[in-house]
């Protein structure tokens, strides 16, 4: 059923709903053309299709769903939010770990704001476009993208994240080619950011999260040509002391690989006890020449089957690594660390021991192209130094699960904190206690400061946005 503005309007003026832990009602809606944005509200036909978040967990029920469709449309809803003090949710591609596009309020929804442009070397996206959508673009044109490798995720919370892929370490994060922003602000007006124009935002927005700075409305990227791509891949399970030795290689080889070669490294353990590493990622180089960097690897244990590398398109490989191209919804809890020097032989124990069968430890390798961005050139603060980035990730479909899960995925953290240091705000995760500082380390103060000057009143926050 689609309802009119004002039957909309009629409706939800005389509904009271729960903000939080008072009832309030929502105010006359603002009168918005269908074409800038549409209403959608929990007994509209649609709101159950535009409800869906990957994170079941901490998904909540919107009194009101704003399907932007125009930078207007937001302009439009981000002044009634804020003129009648409302709190709202932005939402891209739904899959923040801790529900960050969710409200019991009102949801600025940007899924619509997808449209693709490119003009040269210079990709235009709307804010609600999945990082798949832009990969078959681009590939349709020889281009890259250096984004991460679930097609359902939304631009908007990954660039303005950091943005890890496998080409990162020689291609950067997401956010290194970001080269412009469009916005609403603060104050409901559109606003540009780049590397001339308002670059204290422009520089906020590459690193600093979703959620803070404005409703972003357009990002502007730079691409590059790119050919084929090797894939490789390998699994070993291996004993305890076996699977310690093999990490040891990874971590000692991924991050000073050469930087056409990016990769990750997953464990996970069986219920005997038992280890299962994976390998897999991708090189821009030669087949040959990646063969040979893997007997790094492959010297310390047979793997289980034979080493696989597979030359592929661009498109083939995002394929490959995407995990299917369908919305996925489940239970979830991720927690992450940023790993600065080699991991002592007592913390890949902590590691492999600490890690209950629930649980994955997914390890993306930094350095090349993601180190030499230096660590105040953009918000996002984990360069020069950072070995890699473990994501702790756990999921589950019966909700009963939830209480052991998270024990589970708190305890191996837990038993790794001699070890760690600092988070990724893509990853985000409640249990932190001081989580600006470990999202953000040094980046913290600017950030703060561009908060205040864009954003004093707070108009755009939630639980871990910067204050
Ligand atoms: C299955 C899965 C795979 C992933 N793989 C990778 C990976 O390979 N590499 C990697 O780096 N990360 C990865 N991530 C993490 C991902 O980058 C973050 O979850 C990211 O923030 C999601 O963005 P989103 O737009 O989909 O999420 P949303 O939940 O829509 O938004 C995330 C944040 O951005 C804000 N936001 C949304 N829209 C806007 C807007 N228009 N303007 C301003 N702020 C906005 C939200 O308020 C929220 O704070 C993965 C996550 C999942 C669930």
């Amino acid at each position: 059923m689609k309802l009119t503005r004002r039957a909309v309007s009629a409706g939800l003026a005389a509904t009271p709903f729960v903000l939080g832990r008072a009832r309030a009602k929502l105010p006359k809606l603002p009168a918005i053309a269908d074409a800038d944005a549409q209403f959608v509200r929990p007994d509209d036909a649609r709101f159950a299709q535009y409800a869906t978040a990957y994170n079941k967990r901490t998904a909540q029920t919107a009194a009101l769903r704003v399907m932007a469709r125009t930078e207007r449309g937001v302009a439009q809803t981000i002044d009634w939010l804020r003129s009648n003090r409302l709190p709202f949710a932005l939402r891209s591609g739904g899959h923040s770990f801790e529900g960050f596009s969710q409200s019991t309020s009102v949801v600025v929804d940007t899924r619509l704001m997808n449209a693709i442009a490119l003009d040269g070397s210079t990709l235009s996206v709307g804010a609600g476009t999945p990082l798949g959508a832009i990969y078959r673009f681009v590939a349709a044109h020889g281009l890259d993208f250096p984004g991460g490798s679930c097609p359902t995720v939304g631009v908007s919370g990954h660039a303005m994240g950091g943005g890890f892929g496998l080409i990162a370490r020689e291609r950067g994060l997401a956010c290194d080619r970001l080269v412009g922003i469009d916005l609403v602000d603060a104050n409901a007006k559109p606003v540009h950011a780049d590397a001339t124009t308002n670059a204290d935002l422009f520089w906020a927005c590459r690193g600093g999260g979703g959620g803070t700075f404005g409703a972003a409305t357009r990002f502007q990227f730079r691409v590059e040509p790119i050919g084929r791509i090797q894939v490789y891949s390998a699994s070993w399970t291996l004993d305890v002391k076996k699977a310690a030795a093999l990490f040891r290689a990874w971590q000692d080889w991924a991050p000073d690989a050469p930087d056409e070669i990016t990769g990750i490294f997953k464990l996970s353990k069986r219920r005997d006890g038992r280890v299962v590493l994976h390998i897999a990622g991708q090189s821009t180089g030669s087949k040959p020449r990646l063969r040979r960097e893997l007997d790094a690897l492959t010297d310390v244990a047979a793997p289980d089957a034979a080493l696989s590398i597979a030359s592929m398109s661009f498109l083939a490989a995002v394929n490959h690594f995407s995990g299917g191209w369908d919305y996925e919804t489940s239970y979830s809890k991720a927690k992450s660390d940023f790993i600065a020097a080699k991991l002592p032989d007592a913390g890949i124990d902590a590691l492999i021991d600490g890690l209950p069968p629930s649980v994955v430890a997914i390890c993306d390798a930094y350095g090349g192209a993601t180190g030499r961005v230096a660590e105040d050139a953009t918000a996002f603060a984990y360069r020069t130094g950072t070995r890699f980035c473990i994501q702790y990730y756990t999921s589950w479909t019966a909700p009963s699960a939830a209480e052991r899960r998270l024990a589970d995925i708190r305890g191996l953290y837990a038993a790794m904190r001699s070890w760690s240091g600092g988070s990724y705000v893509n990853y985000p995760d409640l249990d932190l206690d001081d989580w600006q500082s470990a999202y953000w380390r040094q980046n913290l103060a600017r950030l703060k400061t561009v908060k205040a000057a864009v954003d004093p009143d707070g108009v755009f926050r939630h639980a871990q946005s910067v204050r």
